[in-house]
């Protein structure tokens, strides 16, 4: 098996911006992308390094170097080439995930099956995807809320100082709509309660996504006393071993292949979820069409899911994978099913 990965340079329709990071105006970015090739078939994979996750391009482009030497020769004997990945790289599980999705695109390519299908799944039970709006001034917020028109479930970046103006500004141009809100980590044990009731005086939401700092968890069990919630967990939750520590806080998890790893450790994590009755979001980066495909081939499994980093792009290299009005397509190409534009 033959390992490559290339930089490309992609375009976000508009600036994004969240509670825990400012990008600022940038709409330029650089996506990752991995190619394994084997005889006649090649698996695509990217990665998506996030620096609060302690991984960059950089980060993420010498532990490819590393990987090319352990992949073997057998694109199916997957136990013992991750065995062999985690050992070697065990902090750069973006990087293993763009090589789980390329081993998965390949395998389903040799086998002329969809990944969904090689997954025994059901691709009928896919949910809708919501779609996100970034923190950003109040009248280009209403103006990306009128764009998103489409969308019939919306995802609120809080987690400021003005949430309140933020979820009038999306509701001034989104009535009737599902709302969810996101605070990355933006309020704290000693006052979540109270910004919690705030938002929902202003509107019912589908969940609140991660609103305290991972490991300051402790006030969020007056909000789930309150009956608020569902209590949705991201930045508390980046692997398999974290999924057990979110019992008695939160409701449900997000799990996002480039935090965990890949399709196989999302499995686990889904598994071990299921198990302590928590429910089950799927997100991801900002990410071209084959990172989202990756994540998409598991959305049948999931309650809610967040898989909108391509319809972020406005030049996506990649398509296949749909997304108008918020529906996502598992469609019958092998593999990820996602080929170049
Ligand atoms: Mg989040």
């Amino acid at each position: 098996m033959q390992l490559t990965w290339a930089r490309r340079n992609v375009h976000l329709r508009h600036p994004f911006n969240i509670a825990r990071e400012k990008r600022g105006g940038k709409v330029d970015k650089q996506v990752l992308l991995v190619q394994i090739r084997y005889h006649n078939h090649v698996g695509l994979g990217e990665a998506a390094p996030m620096v609060y996750y302690q991984q960059s391009l950089d980060s993420a482009e010498a532990a490819l170097a590393k990987a090319a030497a352990l992949l073997g020769s057998d694109p199916f004997a997957l136990e013992a080439i991750f065995e062999r990945l985690w050992a070697a790289i065990p902090d750069q599980p973006a990087t293993i995930s763009a090589i789980d999705s390329a081993l998965y695109d390949l395998i389903g390519k040799m086998l002329n099956v969809p990944i969904w299908k090689l997954l025994g799944l059901d691709r009928s039970r896919t949910p809708i995807t919501s779609f996100t709006i970034g923190i950003d001034d109040l009248d280009v917020v209403a103006s990306k809320t009128r764009e998103a028109a489409e969308y019939p479930i919306l995802k609120i970046k809080v987690g400021t100082p003005n949430d309140a103006q933020l979820v009038e500004a999306v509701l001034s141009e989104a009535r009737g709509k599902t709302l969810r809100v996101d605070a990355n980590c933006g309020w704290r044990s000693d006052n979540v309660l109270e910004r919690c009731k705030a938002l929902l005086k202003l509107s019912p939401v589908d969940l609140i996504e991660q609103p305290t700092p991972a490991g300051d968890h402790d006030g969020l069990r007056a909000v789930r006393a309150a009956g608020m919630g569902p209590l949705v967990a991201d930045e508390s939750c980046v692997g398999p071993a974290d999924v057990i520590k979110c019992i008695g806080f939160f409701d449900g998890i997000n799990i996002k292949l480039s935090k965990c790893g890949g399709i196989r450790r999302a499995l686990q994590m889904i598994h071990t979820a299921r198990a302590a009755n928590l429910k089950v979001m799927l997100g991801c980066m900002v990410e071209t069409s084959v990172g989202i495909a990756a994540a998409a081939q598991l959305a049948p499994l999931a309650d809610w899911i967040d898989l909108d980093g391509h319809l972020l792009l406005a030049d996506d290299p990649f398509e296949g994978i749909g997304g108008s009005n918020g529906r996502l397509t598992l469609n019958d190409r092998p593999g990820l099913g996602v080929v170049e534009r």
